[in-house]
């Protein structure tokens, strides 16, 4: 794999402060296959510097000339679609197939949504004698996981870019290399020196120094509910803006009536892709008391076809998880699972046959999980389905409110009233009714503890933006 030995800061690669580096390591096989600088403070304050000199210039570039740039960049990675798709195969572990149809082609369709959206949206609006302004926030910090790694750059970066902020990036240090392909990509675009910068590094070092920066205006955060509580305390103590996209434990609600083989078909296939390493999975299954054992042996069928293998192979289903440390707290899940009365009906917590190296967990389905177990209450991040029983709407309820989180979900049911009805009373920022699709112009965020604000489409693009007002 190609790798940058430096970082991308004011329109140039540049040599990191320090020495140090960070190994990337293909999760399937567990070899290195390169390397990053691994910045400190020191290269972040050289970049948020870079980042605020760029800001008047790109801020006042016409908004027409913006979206022109993000169209450019936005085929600037069309140009790198199976490079990227690649990279993220072998720095992640996603199988071929869905790095090249989710992990690369949402970006790629967010890109593009941004460009328009740039010059369509309304910057400047009339309110009775006011004049509306909606004006940059400014210099933007975005620190973003590995399980989405494109995906979530673009989602920060694109919308910033179309707002007239500029940026410094902080990727996740699981997977810098399609940041690196990223960076590439903004250069090629021709972005103005300075607009966007990336500071590969360590969480606790080069992330917190991004986080700390009085030059940073506005904080985007995706990843953990640990993590992102201290950088909401960072931003509130500088009275700073910020976005915060955490965790979930997203129900996927099968109502009475619904067509259950769907359902928890379409429910096994959204928690096992990307190793379950997806934010807004269905990771809770929750059935009627009288379909309870039909929906389990459904499940059981359905697990069976996601046997972990190699993630280039075609017809591999699941890879890996991303690390070690991801593959163990996976495997202390399911432990805990089962040591609180939960009943392995496929999978369970040994390493899969025939894998010696590589970081595979065995997907697992778990029956007989009532809500206040740990694996209904906790974000697992694996493969792990946990199917709960419920003995009216009500009880459905109240068992799929039931968690600190609120991200995404699922209702499924005879007929859409019905189902749109129950998704009305979920506590939660996304619902798809009766297997409705990824939108990726629809606002995307948590209620609860899954965090603060909006990204994707128009409503991510107003987080990047504050208002001012002329009174006439
Ligand atoms: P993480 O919180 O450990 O890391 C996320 C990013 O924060 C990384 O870039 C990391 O280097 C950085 N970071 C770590 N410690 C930091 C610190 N003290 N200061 C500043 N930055 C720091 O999370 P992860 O393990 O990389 O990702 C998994 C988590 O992300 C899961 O909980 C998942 O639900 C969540 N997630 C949420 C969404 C969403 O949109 N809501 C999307 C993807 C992932």
């Amino acid at each position: 794999m190609k790798s940058h030995d430096g970082m991308y800061i004011d329109g140039d690669w540049r040599p990191a402060v320090g020495t140090d580096t960070i190994e990337v390591v293909n999760p399937a096989d567990e070899r290195v296959i390169g390397s990053v600088p691994a910045g400190t403070a020191l290269d972040v304050d050289t970049a948020v510097r870079a980042a605020r000199a760029a800001l008047p210039g790109w801020a006042a570039t016409a908004p027409a000339d913006r979206a022109a740039r993000i169209a450019a960049l936005r085929d600037a990675l069309v140009a790198r679609r199976e490079e990227i798709a690649e990279t993220v195969v072998a720095e992640l572990g996603s199988t071929l197939s869905f790095a090249r149809n989710v992990q690369t082609a949402l970006p790629i369709a967010v890109a593009g949504s941004y460009a328009e959206l740039a010059a369509s949206h309304p910057f400047e609006e009339r309110v009775g004698n006011s004049t509306v302004l909606h004006e940059p926030v400014g210099v933007v910090g975005a620190i973003t996981p590995w399980n989405y790694p494109l995906h979530q750059i673009v989602a920060k970066v694109a919308p910033a870019l179309a707002a007239g902020c500029t940026v410094v990036l902080k990727p996740a240090e699981d997977a810098p290399l399609v940041a690196q392909l990223f960076a590439e990509a903004v250069h090629e675009a021709q972005l103005p020196a300075g607009v966007f910068n990336l500071v590969t590094g360590l969480g606790p070092v080069a992330g917190q120094a991004v986080a700390e920066h009085p030059g940073v205006d506005l904080l985007s955060f995706t990843g953990s509910t640990v993590v992102g509580k201290q950088i909401g305390a960072t931003a509130g103590a500088a009275v700073k803006r910020v976005a915060l996209e955490l965790g979930g434990k997203s129900a996927n609600v099968i109502l009475p009536g619904a067509d259950v083989a769907k359902a928890v078909k379409v429910g096994v296939a959204n928690v096992f892709a990307n190793s379950g390493q997806t934010c807004s999975a269905w990771t809770r299954m929750l059935v009627h008391a009288d379909q309870y054992e039909e929906a389990v042996e459904l499940a059981i069928v359905a697990a069976a076809k996601y046997v972990p293998g190699d993630p280039l192979h075609p017809d591999t289903r699941v890879g890996p998880v991303v690390s070690a440390r991801q593959r163990d707290r996976v495997c202390r899940y399911i432990d805990r699972g089962i040591a609180e009365g939960a009943r392995v009906v496929v999978g369970g917590p040994s390493a899969p046959d025939g894998q010696d190296r590589g970081y595979y967990v065995r997907p697992t389905v778990f029956a007989d999980v009532t809500p206040e177990m740990t694996i209904a209450q906790e974000e697992i991040f694996g493969p792990v389905l946990s199917i709960l029983k419920y003995a009216d709407e009500d009880d459905a309820l109240r068992i799929a409110n039931d968690t600190v989180y609120g991200l995404a979900g699922a209702v499924w049911a005879a007929d859409e009233a019905t189902a749109v009805a129950f998704a009305r009373r979920m506590d939660t920022g996304q619902v798809d009714i009766n297997g409705g699709r990824f939108n990726p112009l629809a606002p995307f965020g948590g209620y609860k503890q899954s965090g603060v604000g909006r990204e994707l489409g128009a409503h991510g693009l107003a987080e990047y933006l504050q208002t001012k007002s002329l009174q006439f």
